[in-house]
């Protein structure tokens, strides 16, 4: 999973609505957050509130936080502390904390933090509108019986031509140094029925390219026609939608890439060829102790089937260095997994301990020790990444343009296998899917120029 704190900036509306009020929304880590606090948003919507990028004018500000990263909670305390003057400022600005910090902390968060109005868990977003009315502090961390998704109003197409569409949520897996299994509760499946209608009603509103969310997205087993789908057979129903010209799915459990997804990289044209699937580490002692149910070996595999039914599909992983009891012997195995493979991208981290899981209780290895891991690691991702965009190079490629670039005349997109492309196009506009020759390659996106008739 990615961190990457973005803002909300796009707009929700209310029907009949007063006067609108502003909402700031910070969100925290993955992309399923993203999706989450797009969905907050429109649920906020209903009560009048529009979105804003100055958190200063924001009648509400609602942190929708992540706790898979180091010190999440902490980060999540400061940032509530710098609040405080707008608080004493605006003293009927409400503040509220959203997401997996929200779920582990629940009232803790307003003892340390009395400016906080309102907590709620992942499961229960749904609710925002209620609990944004009441008198009083509340807290929501259920995981209620009702289905959050059946309470929400409808999608908008948000983020231009691109969608995230959450078809599963919470993991079965508990691998050792995770807090997902605990914060987002055992792996429920979305109705195929209903992903289905939503991602037609995405396309209706300009969206080409979804991204199916998940936590353990491969792990779907939803109840469509005929029985139980799994994530392969949602996917070639998806690509069936006139007009969804791209599908991309994340994020995966290896164990879970069965033979009918393996399937649908060589079947469905519309399943881009960029698959994010972690490994963790390249070291079956590690991975054991890890919890990760699978060896190096399964995993290089694995790769190979996939390869053999998308041959140029570019990979990307998460790795964790410095796990506990992680020797030098074990680092190396997962250098050789990763010159064995070959990634294009990777999400690289050192381990940190999250509470309550079992890896916490374990002692950690000196940070001199996982700085120096991390950094040869990430040294062997980049020139690995390079050489991945490097050979891309005089290729023609599908960019979906997502909005102009900074020069005049320049668009930006991405490429089938997810490359940031900055396509020099003065007669581009954001939503075309355009033929682009590849001509340069710089250290995070490449260049290139329309193929036009
Ligand atoms: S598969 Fe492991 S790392 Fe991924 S969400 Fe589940 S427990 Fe966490």
């Amino acid at each position: 999973m990615t961190e990457q704190p973005t803002e909300i900036s796009a707009t929700a509306t209310a029907e009949g609505a007063e006067a609108p009020k502003k909402l700031f929304i910070k969100t925290y880590g993955c992309q399923m957050n993203v999706y989450d606090s797009e969905r907050m948003a429109e649920a906020l919507g209903a009560k009048g509130y529009v979105t804003t990028e100055v958190a200063e004018e924001a009648d509400m500000v609602l942190l929708n936080t992540c706790h898979i990263r180091e010190k999440a909670a902490e980060k999540v305390y400061s940032d509530l502390g710098r609040l405080r003057p707008l608080k004493q400022a605006k003293p009927d600005l409400k503040i509220g904390v959203a997401g997996c910090v929200a779920q582990a902390e629940g009232e803790e968060i307003l003892k340390r933090m009395p400016l906080v109005d309102l907590v709620v868990g992942p499961q229960s977003y749904h609710r925002l509108p209620e609990m944004v009315e009441a008198k009083g502090k509340v807290v929501d961390t259920d995981f209620p019986e009702e289905d959050k998704f059946d309470h929400l109003p409808q999608r908008k197409a948000l983020r231009g031509p691109t969608a995230f569409l959450t078809v599963q949520e919470g993991c079965d897996k508990f691998c050792a140094f995770c807090v997902v299994p605990y914060t987002r509760g055992a792996e429920v499946s979305r109705p195929a029925a209903r992903l289905l209608a939503e991602a037609r009603d995405l396309v209706s509103r300009g969206v080409r390219e979804i991204t199916l969310l998940g936590q353990n997205v491969n792990g779907y087993h939803g109840a469509g026609e005929g029985g139980t789908w799994g994530l392969g057979r949602l996917l070639r129903e998806m690509a069936a939608i006139d007009g969804l010209d791209r599908l991309r799915y994340t994020t995966s459990h290896p164990n879970d890439m069965d033979d009918d997804l393996i399937a649908a990289h060589a079947e469905v044209p519309q399943l881009m060829p960029y698959l994010h699937l972690p490994v963790q580490s390249g070291s079956d002692r590690i991975l054991k102790a890890m919890n990760r149910k699978h060896t190096a070996e399964q995993y290089l595999r694995l790769i190979e089937r996939i390869r053999a039914a998308r041959p140029d599909i570019l990979l990307s992983s998460d790795f964790i260095v410095g796990f506990p009891g992680e020797t030098d012997t074990d680092f190396e195995a997962t250098m050789d997994l990763i010159r064995a493979v070959g990634f294009g991208a990777a999400f690289s981290f050192k381990y940190s301990a999250r509470p309550g899981t079992p890896a916490a209780e374990k002692p950690e290895l000196p940070a001199e020790v996982s700085d120096a891991r991390l950094q040869a690691l990430q040294a062997l991702i980049t020139e690995q990444q390079r050489a991945a965009q490097m050979a891309m190079v005089g290729r023609e490629v599908g960019v979906l343009y997502e909005k102009p670039g900074r020069l005049p005349g320049q668009m930006v997109g991405k490429s089938d296998h997810l490359h940031a492309v900055h396509v020099t196009d003065s007669l581009g506009k954001p939503g075309q899917l355009v033929r682009v020759r590849i001509t340069g390659s710089a250290p995070n996106s490449l260049a290139g120029e329309p193929l036009r008739d």
